[in-house]
């Protein structure tokens, strides 16, 4: 098989590595003579996975035993109302900065709950920055953000100031770069973009917030529940939390200022191509560039029939899943920690092709 470039946005490229342990793990697990996922998750052998899943995370973020790590269903979808369910308080509401569609679904759900407050948006620029200047209003229980915003390219590179709990969807930057993360009350994150396969979501929530909700929690939202039990109140996905675990190992190995810096280095030779190529323009303000999803689209003035040529061109090369999103059009290269830097340079060589055939 030769070798594909894998952009996708997600869910998204693992480490190989992960792929052949999770296939045999499937087969027989660690020589028990039974397929993973036919053992029971209260066996040791599973216990284990939810326990050393639990604590790598605790180790990579460097937090201690005030926080809590689980491995739940449902997506980052449902962490816009589990997050919300779990931080209201005596105000009843929550700020939301709307960076994006993601941002935006987060904004609905606070809203669905309580009387949710927007208090920045970039949404008149169809999503192309990062607002700064916010302002926190004193009646909110907390803020939320989305650090990284997969569909149109833009990131948070600070931490946003409040004196607020900070509640934060990292879905798709989490463990992309070092960050600080006992500033948070609560972090959210679908496994499928940097951490493993679709499935799971990780919640890192601070044991101070949990059974302090103004409002009445259904039991499978509550976080309480889970943390109480383990992470093991109702059957966990038990294969998700195992290839999860396993990229846990890997980036804990790693490091996630060496990570970041890998990172940084990617993303710097994408955009300096979009930048100096003729043929391309990104659509995101510089300084608010996203290292994980680069999104781009055909300069102005170049014949909009070119966007199929270039993908053409992309397929040709074996490079995957880099159509942009509907919502921005043109390009999309999503970065993950797994995507190896000569697959960006698969990617700039295409990039440099196309200019010179077509300028
Ligand atoms: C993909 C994504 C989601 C949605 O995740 P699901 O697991 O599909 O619910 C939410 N937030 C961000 C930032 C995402 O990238």
């Amino acid at each position: 098989m030769s070798k594909i470039h894998n952009f996708s946005a997600g869910p998204s490229i693992l480490p190989k590595h992960v792929f052949q342990e999770a296939s045999q793990a499937i087969v027989d697990y660690n020589g028990t003579g039974l397929s993973l996922l036919e053992m029971s998750h209260r066996s040791k052998e599973f216990v284990a996975v939810m326990d050393e899943a639990r604590s790598l995370v605790k180790e990579i973020f460097n937090l201690g035993d005030d926080y809590e790590v689980l491995f739940l269903q449902g997506g980052a979808s449902l962490g816009f109302l589990i997050s919300a369910y779990n931080m209201l308080r005596e105000n009843k509401q929550g700020a939301y900065v709307n960076t994006g569609s993601w941002a935006n679904k987060a904004l609905k759900e606070g809203k669905w709950l309580g009387s949710a407050i927007e208090v920045a948006s970039s949404k008149d620029a169809n999503y192309n920055s990062i607002p700064k200047d916010f302002v926190v209003p004193d009646n909110c229980d907390y803020l939320h953000y989305t650090s990284n915003n997969t569909i149109f390219g833009t990131e948070f590179h600070t931490i946003p100031q409040t004196d607020k709990p900070l509640v934060c969807d990292m879905s798709s930057d989490i463990f992309s770069r070092p960050v600080d993360a006992s500033k948070f009350d609560l972090i959210y994150a679908g496994a499928q973009k940097n951490m493993g396969p679709a499935g799971t979501t990780l919640y890192i929530v601070k044991k101070d917030v949990l059974g302090k909700s103004s409002v009445d929690i259904p039991t499978m939202l509550d976080l309480s529940t889970h943390a109480s039990k383990d992470s093991m109140f109702n059957t966990p996905p038990v294969f998700a939390v195992y290839c999860s675990m396993l990229v846990l190992r890997w980036i804990k190995e790693l490091g996630l200022e060496s990570i970041g810096k890998t990172n940084q280095g990617k993303a710097t030779a994408l955009y300096n191509e979009v930048d100096r190529n003729s043929m391309f323009k990104g659509t995101a303000q510089a300084e608010d560039r996203s290292l994980m999803n680069a999104c781009f689209v055909l300069n102005d003035g170049i014949d909009e029939a070119l966007n199929s040529e270039f993908l053409n061109m992309c397929n040709d090369a074996g490079i995957s899943g880099v159509k942009g999103h509907r919502s921005v059009g043109g390009f999309r290269a999503s970065m993950y920690n797994a995507l190896p830097l000569e697959s960006v340079e698969a990617l700039v060589d295409v990039m440099k092709a196309f200019e010179t055939k077509f300028a």
